[in-house]
């Protein structure tokens, strides 16, 4: 039999139904499995605990499927997994505020393991981070199709954690046809064009949208700064809500012809946006060297840190940007900062914040705490789920 025995104690993180069994949890496995095999899952006195996938070459040895024994790994299980995504995502009436993109499938946090399923109106956009997931693409995405009516996927499995999988990169249509590489959106009522071959993530970061319509609070008559804007969704989220100018940083030539073309797309004026090609860390000094200011600042960098093993040198770059950024703002002004790093905590990223302020010389108050959309739920016994944490802080005058 296809199984693995966790040595004593080892079954606690188990036991609470966390979907990860590290390499070093496990006692022995039986049965010769090979990579994304289905596995039975035994504590060290042999009782089972559930069926996960074999991941041979990943620290993360297995992801549980199922804590339930006695459960089939079948279509029918999966079929049962990607109905109760869908229908969540219906019953939180996602598809409201004229938009049709959303998150349909969140990975570990909707009991699939490796499992990205994001739908820009009628393309689903895939990406499979897993050797399980791997193993039962084909039945997969013919239950998307059937669960969701939508014949056009496109897979994006171009993504480095495939290698800790034993994966390759994996990109192109699966199914249907992309009429154009960059197709046309619409999210809070606002348009996008969205480069879904090319594009960061599946595209776009879906993430934000909650973020976006925040941020429309704080923008009438602002003259606002967008630092990593990639193609310009704050920035045009800003000028529609009244903004009286934005500047957008981003280090990508190709995100950045984008932006201009979301910002006419939304009938923008030309002299109400700048959009500059360059490093966010560089041009901030140089904005405070020349004593610029700014009424409302969004940050929102990349992944300092991916995982654990990089805090501390993600802590300094949050650290740096925060500062300055505090120092830029105009007495009342406002910063939106975010962390998508998943190894950086909501608590830790708040005492940067709180440092960088202290060291800027402002007294700042959290008037917001942003989040990931509720598309990307966070399962409760996956805290690891949660890795998209904001502040908006305000400026004494
Ligand atoms: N706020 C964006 C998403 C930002 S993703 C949105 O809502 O769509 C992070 C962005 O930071 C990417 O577009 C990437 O190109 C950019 N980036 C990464 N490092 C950078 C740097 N040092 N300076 C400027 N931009 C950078």
């Amino acid at each position: 039999m296809k199984a693995i025995y966790l040595k004593s104690g080892r079954e606690k993180s188990v036991l609470r139904h966390h979907p990860w069994i590290f390499s070093g949890a496990i006692d022995h496995v039986t049965g010769e499995p090979s990579i994304g095999d289905t596995l039975d899952v035994f504590d060290a006195q042999g009782t089972p605990l559930g069926k996960a996938a074999y991941s041979p070459s990943s620290s993360i040895r297995a992801r549980i499927w199922t804590f339930d024994p006695i459960e089939e790994i079948s279509l029918e299980y999966f079929s049962k997994r990607i109905h109760a995504a869908i229908s969540m995502r219906n019953d939180l009436q996602l598809f409201q505020h004229q938009t049709n993109i959303g998150r349909l499938i969140h990975a570990e946090s909707d009991g699939l393991p490796g499992l990205i399923v994001d739908r820009y109106d009628n393309l689903l956009v895939v990406q499979i981070l897993s050797a399980g997931i791997e193993k039962w693409r084909e039945v997969i995405f013919d239950i998307l199709k059937e669960e969701t009516g939508i014949e056009n996927i496109l897979e994006r499995s171009d993504v480095e954690v495939r290698k800790l999988e034993g994966l390759e990169e994996r990109t192109g249509i699966i199914s249907g046809q992309l009429p154009q590489p960059e197709i046309e959106i619409v999210e809070n009522g606002i348009f996008f064009y969205v480069d879904v071959v090319r594009g960061q993530k599946t595209g776009f970061y879906i993430d934000q949208r909650l973020n976006r319509r925040a941020i429309q609070d704080f923008s009438k008559g602002k003259d606002v700064l967008n630092c990593f804007s990639y193609t310009g969704a704050f920035s045009v989220n800003a000028l529609k809500a009244g903004a009286s100018h934005v500047t957008s940083i981003d280090s990508s030539v190709e995100a950045n012809q984008l932006a201009f073309k979301n910002l006419a797309l939304n009938n923008i004026p030309p002299e109400r946006y700048t959009i500059l090609s360059a490093d966010v860390f560089h041009e901030l000094r140089t904005m405070r060297d020349k004593a610029l200011s700014f009424d409302l600042i969004i940050l929102d960098p990349p992944k300092f840190a991916p995982t654990a093993a990089q805090v501390r040198s993600a802590a300094r770059g949050y650290k740096d940007i925060n500062l300055l950024a505090f120092k830029l703002l105009r007495p009342g002004g406002i910063l939106a900062t975010f962390s998508c790093s998943g190894g950086v905590t909501q608590e830790l990223f708040q005492k940067i914040v709180a440092d960088a302020a202290l060291d800027a010389g402002v007294d700042a108050k959290i008037i917001q705490h942003l989040a990931q959309g509720p598309d990307h739920p966070i399962a409760l016994n996956f805290p690891e789920g949660s890795y998209l944490k904001g502040l908006t802080c305000m400026i004494s005058k």
